[in-house]
C-alpha cells in the first residue's frame, strides 16, 4: 500500500558518464569501491560502459513480482478443463450479463474467440 510515485522503468535519464566522459542517455548509478581512498561512492555510467567494464549498479534491486506473468493458469470454459494459459474472453451476447469467461489459447484459435482488453 504505497502511494509514492516511483520512477517508471521507461524513464530516460540523461547524465554524465564518468567512464567515457560524455553526456549519455540512460546513465545508471554505479557503486564505486575505491580500495585506496577507502571512500566508496557513486558515479553514473552509460550502458556501453557498464557492459564494457562490468560495473555494478548501485542499489540494484531484483525486479519485484512481475505485474503481468506471461503464464496465466486458469479454467477454460470451452473445453471445461484447466489450462496453462487462459485469456479473458469478451462475450458480446446480450444474455451473458457481464459474465466473465476464460478460454485457453487453443480454444481461442479453434473458436475464433476475442480476448478482452486487459487494460480496463
Ligand atoms: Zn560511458
Ligand atoms: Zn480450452
Amino acid at each position: 500500500m504505497s502511494t509514492t510515485a516511483e520512477p517508471g522503468n521507461g524513464l530516460r535519464i540523461i547524465g554524465w558518464c564518468a567512464w567515457c566522459q560524455n553526456a549519455a542517455d540512460n546513465v545508471r548509478i554505479i557503486q564505486v569501491d575505491e580500495q585506496g581512498s577507502g571512500a566508496g561512492g557513486v558515479r553514473s555510467a552509460c550502458r556501453p560502459c557498464i557492459d564494457k567494464h562490468g560495473l555494478t549498479l548501485f542499489a540494484e534491486q531484483p525486479p519485484a513480482a512481475t505485474p503481468d506473468p506471461p503464464m496465466r493458469p486458469g479454467y477454460c470454459s470451452w473445453h471445461n478443463q484447466s489450462a496453462d494459459h487462459v485469456e479473458r474472453i469478451q462475450l458480446s451476447e446480450a444474455g451473458s450479463g457481464g459474465k466473465v469467461h476464460y478460454a485457453c489459447v487453443h480454444c481461442i484459435r479453434v473458436w475464433k474467440l476475442t480476448p478482452a482488453d486487459e487494460d480496463q
